[in-house]
């Protein structure tokens, strides 16, 4: 009886994220001055408790991503909520869904990414689970990174340059931020560690470069594991 219960009960949240993941096609890219700030609340809320998307067709090496994250300048419930967001970052990397997105992303008509380095999507993932970053070369399959927290009243999130292996977050956008676009943001600024770029002004193609088009990919499905 109660296997049966549960039975029903995860075959319908399967049915549910399938619906989702069907749906999506091209995932919500308005083009937005402030990165990642697409939190409006398009989850319905009925807390589907930490359901875990079954990840039978990805690679191993989406199973074991892992993380290197230093924080400076948190304090301890800043730190605890970054920590959240690194986790919901492996937690959609193991997806079936990330994966079929980024794979299926398209741009112009085809599937590609703007701004790829002359890259197929394929290559793209293959790259994201490699997570060579250029500074940290090594092929690890972890992300390896420095996260430092700073206010400025001002328009930007977050920025970081080729030079370090640092990102830095404005606290103005942080503190008020959802956990999966911590973990949006986190995404993008680490995928310009992975040598990704994008245009500097808000132009129709920055959308679908590979750090916002994937940042918005990571945002998008980390709600669904809160
Ligand atoms: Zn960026």
């Amino acid at each position: 009886m109660n296997k049966f219960l549960i039975l029903m009960l995860m075959t319908s949240l399967l049915s549910v994220s399938c619906n989702k993941s069907g749906g999506g096609g091209s995932s919500s890219e308005e083009s937005q001055s402030a990165p990642i700030t697409d939190d409006s609340g398009s989850d319905t809320g009925n807390g589907d408790p930490s359901t875990p998307t079954p990840t039978p067709n990805v690679p191993p090496q989406a199973l074991t991503f892992s993380t290197n994250v230093e924080l400076l300048n948190f304090n301890t419930e800043q730190a605890e909520k970054y920590n959240q967001a690194i986790e919901l970052v492996k937690l959609v990397v193991a997806t079936e869904e990330f994966r079929t997105k980024v794979l299926n992303h398209t741009y112009n008509g085809s599937k590609q990414f703007a701004n790829n380095n002359g890259l197929t999507n394929a290559q793209i993932y293959q790259s994201i689970l490699d997570a060579a970053e250029k500074l940290y070369p090594a092929k690890n399959n972890r992300m390896d990174l420095e996260v430092e927290l700073y206010y400025a009243n001002n328009s930007v999130v977050g920025y970081t340059n080729g030079s370090t292996t640092q990102i830095w977050v404005n606290t103005k956008f942080f503190n008020n931020y959802k956990i999966n676009s911590v973990a949006g943001n986190l995404f993008h600024e680490w995928l310009h560690k992975l040598g990704y770029g994008h245009d500097s002004a808000a132009t129709a193609q920055r959308p679908y470069s590979v750090p916002y088009a994937i940042g918005y990919i990571m945002a998008d499905i980390a709600q669904d594991f809160m």
